[in-house]
């Protein structure tokens, strides 16, 4: 009996196995965006109202009545962390809600939906079961394909040219060329350097700069303190002799890229169907110039990895299997009134066509749009000198008080921000942007004052609505 069993056993893991490949389709939604863009937040909220949704009208299978039933079920990859959903969940629903703790790693979490399929096939089965694995993972971790095509002797050249007249970089800059890089290898003097390179990173980034890699450094995940970043840019000697600070330095340079890049684009990146690029467009706007300018170029970064064809090991990797849709999305749009949206939603699309005219992205259907995962505001139309202003209404993060404000104007043309034009270095969202941190609101609005969150259902429409 005990072989019966098994042999039944056996029978129906592979029924199961065979069943899920051929009737419960799987849809891997990769997330991504810099850090601070929003990620945990669109995961938190885009799972939550899913799995409640009432609130999503504008995803076609959840307004149709399609979706009978949306659980959280064990993920596919055992080795991958969990995404922290009922962690990140309580946060933001609490007595006193909170933001929750930003994405440092990958993490994964799945999703299934119970769907009553539509057209001929919808009358004649029953619901079926697609399973939605979400996999979170840091922007950043992206922006490193670039290191993959260049030597360590290239990429210190291009990072030491690029961040030559940075203020931030000047500490860094003074200890490297103090640095004797032919002498034999000291671990202590490799630490402090890629200690001093960290911070420097750090600081760049807090100053608006978004070329941070490798990325490693500004979010290690469980790689902190191991030789494989423990590595920084150097100038390259004449004929650095074998065990010399340089040579090792070499030879990490070339480990980050071989078992930690590239695995990572191998277990992860090489999987995902969809993908969602958050951006935190607002808070670069906000910035200025040189925060704006800084993130289109780290955003055409991002959107190359989406074009393999460009990098040898990516078009290997892929074996022409693609991403199918890309969702360029700025976040955080409950800072504005719903009249400045369409603005904010124009410059994404700039942003977006720029990259894209440079190289097709491989056929993939793509899309931008403004979004809020989670709406911290309601909108106030106050009388200003006789003049009627769009503000926004929402709990400071800082005094727990409410306050309408009003951040200002985008232009109506992407062009004045974005374009050769914005010479002039205009500055916009100069007015109470700086103190606009507000406290998320407990998921549930009043009702007549909309839904939670601003074009999430559309998002999920964009993304899966295909497929459900
Ligand atoms: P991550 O680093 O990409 O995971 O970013 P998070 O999801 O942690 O978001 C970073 C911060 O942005 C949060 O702590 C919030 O302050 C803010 N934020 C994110 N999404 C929203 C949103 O929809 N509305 C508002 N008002 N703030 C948001």
């Amino acid at each position: 009996t005990d072989i019966a069993d098994g042999l039944s056993r056996g029978v129906e893991n592979v029924t199961d196995t065979l069943s899920e490949a051929f009737f419960e389709p799987v849809i891997r939604l990769g997330v991504t965006g810099l850090s601070r863009a929003g990620k945990t937040v669109f995961i938190t909220s885009l799972v939550a109202n899913l799995m409640d949704r009432g609130r999503m009208p504008g995803l076609l299978a959840a307004a149709d009545g399609r979706i009978s039933a949306a659980f959280l079920q064990p993920q596919p990859d055992d080795t991958v962390p969990r995404f922290d959903y009922e962690a990140h969940l309580a946060a933001l629903t609490g007595e006193a809600p909170r933001w929750p703790e930003s994405t440092r790693a990958v993490s994964e979490l799945r999703l299934s939906l119970r769907v009553q399929p539509t057209g001929l096939l919808g009358g004649l089965s029953g619901p079926r079961t697609v399973h939605l694995d979400i996999v979170d993972y840091p922007g950043e971790w992206l922006l490193d394909l670039a290191l993959l095509d260049k030597t360590y002797a290239e990429w210190s050249e291009d990072v030491l040219q690029r961040i030559g007249a940075r203020p931030q970089a000047e500490a860094y800059l003074a200890q490297a060329k103090a640095t004797d890089t032919v002498d034999k290898l000291e671990e202590p003097v490799a630490q402090g350097l890629a200690q001093g390179f960290t911070e420097y990173l750090q600081e760049a980034r807090l100053a608006g700069f978004y070329d941070c890699t490798p990325g490693r450094f500004l979010l290690p995940g469980d790689l902190a303190g191991s030789p494989a970043i423990t590595f920084a840019p150097l100038p390259a000697p004449d004929n650095p002799p074998r065990k010399s600070l340089w040579r090792e330095m070499e030879r990490r340079f070339e480990a980050y890229k071989g078992q930690v890049v590239k695995p990572f684009f191998r277990d992860h990146f090489a999987r995902i169907d969809r993908q969602v690029v958050l951006v935190d467009a607002l808070g670069a706007i906000h910035s200025g110039p040189q925060a704006v300018e800084d993130m289109r170029r780290a955003m055409a970064d991002i959107l190359s990895a989406f074009r393999p064809g460009k990098n040898a090991f990516l078009s290997r990797l892929l074996l022409g299997q693609r991403v199918e849709k890309i969702l360029f999305a700025a976040t955080k749009a409950d800072h504005l009134h719903h009249s400045q949206h369409a603005r904010l939603t124009g410059i994404m699309n700039a942003l977006m066509r720029e990259a894209r005219d440079r190289a097709d992205f491989a056929g993939a259907e793509t899309q931008a749009m403004a979004l809020a995962a989670l709406r911290a505001t309601v909108e106030e139309t106050i009388d200003h000198d006789g003049t009627p202003l769009d503000c926004v209404r929402g709990r400071l993060l800082s005094s727990g008080k409410q306050a309408a404000f009003y951040p200002g104007d985008l232009p109506e043309d992407p062009a004045r921000l974005l374009g050769p034009a914005r010479e002039g270095a205009e500055t916009w969202l100069d007015a109470d942007y700086e103190v606009m941190s507000f406290a998320p609101a407990k998921l549930s609005l009043k009702p007549g004052e909309g839904p939670p969150h601003i074009r999430l259902d559309r998002a999920a429409q964009f993304l899966i609505g295909d497929k459900l």
